[in-house]
Order: C-alpha cells, then sequence, then structure tokens
C-alpha cells in the first residue's frame, strides 16, 4: 500500500484570501502563469494579486499560456521570466496553465538547461521552483498530481514530461466554475469522470486509489444532472471542483490509461478539447474490463451497461469524426505508447486497441 499527496490543498469560498499566508509565505517574488482571458474575468486573477499586494510580494504576470501547452510557450515564459528571478511560481487556470506552472518551475530553477530537460529526467538539474496552483476548470487535477503534460510539436502529440512535480500548496474556489462556458464545464467534468475510470481499470490501481475513484464515480449522476440543466449552485460547483480533485489524487498513484493515450492524437490533428476527447474512448474501455470491474463501474456511475454510459457522454461533447486512415494510424501508434498498455488489465493486443479506436470514434 502507498500514498502520496504532497500538496496542502484547500477548497472552499474566498480560497485564496482565506490562506494567503499559506501562499507568500513561498518567497518576495512570484511569477504569475496564465490563460489570456479567463482568470481576469472570473475573478481568480485579482484574488491572487490582492493576497501578494497585501504583502508587498512583488510579481511577474506571464499570461500567455495556450490550451494544450507547448514546449515553445513554456521556453517562452521562461525567457520572459528569466531576468525577474521569481522565487516561485504560482499557476491560475484550467490545466494548461497549471501543468504549465510546473514545468516552468523546472526550467526555471535550470535556466542553464536547455528545453531538452524536459524530455530527459537523467541530465543534472535542480529541483523545480516551488509551485502552487489555483485550478478554475472542474477535470484536470493538476492542482494534486505531479503531471505536466504538453505539446510536443516535433512529436506531433501531447506526453507527460518525466519529472514529477506536485504543487506545494493549491488554493481551489468552486466560484471561479460559475465563469466558465457550459462546454468548458462539461469537457472538464467528462476528463475527471476517465480519470475515475482509468484509474479504476488499471494494473497500478490500490486500495486507496480505488476508494477515491468509488466516491468520484458515485458522484457522478449528480454530476451529470447539474451539467445538463444549467441551474447550478454553489454545492454543485464544489462537486465539480472536489470530483475533478479526487480524480487527480486516484491517477497520481496509477497514471491514465488508453483513453488518454488515444486522446491525444484527437486534441493534436482534431483540435478537440482535452476532456471531449477522452471521453470519446471511455465506453469501449470499460466494455472489454472483466466482467467483474465492469459491472462495478456502471452500477457505481449509474449506468445499464456500456452504451449508456456512450449515449451521456454524447449527450454532454458529442462526437468525433476522422477517416479509416486516421483509425489505422491511430492504432499503430498507441502500440507504441509501452506505458499506457501497461496500465491495462486487459489483453491489449493491435485487434482490441483498434477495435475501441474504431468503435469509439464515427468512421466516414
Ligand atoms: P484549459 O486548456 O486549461 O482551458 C480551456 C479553456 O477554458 C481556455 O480557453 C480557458 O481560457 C478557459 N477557462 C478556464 N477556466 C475558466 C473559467 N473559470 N471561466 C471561463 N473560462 C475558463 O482546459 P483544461 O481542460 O482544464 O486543461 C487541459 C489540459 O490539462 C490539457 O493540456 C491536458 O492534457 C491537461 N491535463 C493535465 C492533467 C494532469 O494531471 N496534470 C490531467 C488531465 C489533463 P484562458 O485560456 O483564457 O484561461
Ligand atoms: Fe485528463
Amino acid at each position: 500500500m502507498f500514498f502520496n499527496m504532497t500538496t496542502i490543498f484547500y477548497c472552499e469560498k474566498n480560497c485564496v484570501a482565506n490562506h494567503k499566508d499559506d501562499l507568500i509565505k513561498f518567497g518576495k517574488k512570484a511569477l504569475i502563469v496564465t490563460g489570456k482571458h479567463s482568470s481576469k474575468l472570473n475573478g481568480s486573477l485579482k484574488d491572487v494579486t490582492d493576497a501578494l499586494d497585501s504583502n508587498e510580494t512583488e510579481y511577474l504576470v506571464y499570461d500567455k499560456i495556450e490550451e494544450n501547452p507547448s514546449v515553445e510557450c513554456i521556453m517562452d515564459a521562461v525567457e520572459s521570466a528569466k531576468s525577474f528571478s521569481p522565487d516561485y511560481v504560482i499557476g491560475i487556470g484550467g490545466g494548461s496553465p497549471l501543468d504549465a506552472s510546473k514545468s516552468i518551475a523546472l526550467m526555471l530553477a535550470n535556466t542553464d538547461k536547455s528545453h531538452l530537460l524536459l524530455t530527459d529526467k537523467s541530465m543534472p538539474h535542480n529541483e523545480a521552483l516551488p509551485v502552487v496552483c489555483v485550478p478554475t476548470t472542474c477535470g484536470t487535477g493538476s492542482e494534486v498530481t505531479p503531471y505536466s503534460i504538453l505539446t510536443f510539436h516535433d512529436k506531433q502529440t501531447k506526453s507527460s514530461i518525466p519529472h514529477l512535480i506536485f504543487p506545494k500548496l493549491s488554493l481551489g474556489d468552486p466560484t471561479y466554475l460559475s465563469y466558465a462556458p457550459e462546454s468548458v464545464l462539461k469537457n472538464t467534468a467528462v476528463d475527471a469522470l476517465g480519470h475515475f475510470i482509468e484509474s479504476y481499470i488499471n494494473t497500478r490501481s490500490t486500495k486507496i486509489s480505488r476508494m477515491l475513484c468509488e466516491k468520484g464515480m458515485s458522484m457522478w449522476q449528480g454530476i451529470y444532472g447539474c451539467l445538463v440543466s444549467s441551474d447550478r449552485n454553489y454545492e454543485d460547483y464544489e462537486n465539480l471542483l472536489l470530483a475533478a480533485s479526487f480524480s487527480g489524487m486516484a491517477i497520481s498513484h496509477t497514471s491514465t490509461s488508453l483513453p488518454h493515450g488515444m486522446s491525444y492524437f484527437l486534441t493534436y490533428e482534431h483540435g478537440v478539447p482535452h476532456g471531449k476527447a477522452v471521453g470519446m474512448f471511455l465506453a469501449e474501455y470499460v466494455r472489454c474490463a472483466d466482467e467483474k470491474m465492469k459491472s462495478e463501474v456502471l452500477s457505481l456511475l449509474g449506468y445499464k451497461n456500456c452504451d449508456e454510459l456512450k449515449n451521456a457522454i454524447h449527450t454532454l461533447v458529442g462526437e468525433v469524426y476522422v477517416t479509416a486512415d486516421e483509425v489505422e494510424r491511430y492504432t499503430s501508434s498507441l502500440m507504441n505508447n509501452a506505458k499506457k498498455l501497461a496500465s491495462t488489465p486487459f489483453d491489449t493486443d493491435i485487434n482490441v486497441v483498434r477495435q475501441i479506436i474504431s468503435q469509439s470514434l464515427s468512421v466516414r
């Protein structure tokens, strides 16, 4: 049995103001890493800068983090912040700025190294600067995971960097979610669902990771209900954010499996948002699990069978169309992803992988 969650995590209304003493203790200079717009609209950036101002902490805001951040985006942020020499990095936003903040914190602690450090853990290097996360979406769980997922244009896909960087502190305020567009709430909630399913049906699952998934999956019907109606209250937003964070704690122990591995092609080549891309493959992944696991997952989620689960996901986020050639190409690329194949507790020969991909997508 092993459990490792080194992030101090708070989740409540006015979280940043309530815990500003925990935030400011990381030093006198902070780099804030965020996306282009949303943190200015939902109040999260102001909450953080107010907390820093109250202690006269100097800060620099880098607000050019793109969705699915690339290595180039990370290195641009590092170039912009190098001379400022921050003591710590605060990521504010969805999974993209949070993941970016971890890679930027690593590169800022190693300004003599090139971007190759982002793919080579064996290179001698310093530990990343401390990272603080303020999540504003409800899916990735990045606020409590050690993962930083980047787009690698040279490999034409996305993958995790090999370094594990847990945030030191995460401050979640569910009210930020009330500003998110419907599509962002739905896509990111489906990402959290993916984390639960892929962590539960996983060779690395443990009693504690399964417990987190069981709790999260048993919350799904309530979450689904509040996603399909657009009538939501504070408690709904709190459940959405907590479920995402539970899902992050679960995948911190198991990592994700085939649906995440498969999703990266749809995001890179078709621009499909991360959660929706993951969601496409979940029902077929569950269908391949052994009978006991399949019925546990379906009963926790409240569905009679895999088709019902698939329809529910399509209702939330829609479908994705690909060509037969793409199915073949994604199948052979996935067969090279030894890590995702090893995490899958059922036979994953090329026919099984091809079947999951082709049955999950609408093939034109
Ligand atoms: P995201 O890419 O961070 O954000 C999606 C969009 O939502 C952006 O346009 C963003 O605007 C906007 N947005 C964010 N919060 C908002 C709010 N409260 N109100 C209004 N708009 C808001 O989306 P995400 O799905 O959270 O993150 C996806 C990334 O996380 C992917 O790269 C994925 O691979 C990664 N991921 C990481 C982990 C992990 O363990 N680290 C796990 C799963 C996925 P702005 O750009 O203006 O901010
Ligand atoms: Fe994910």
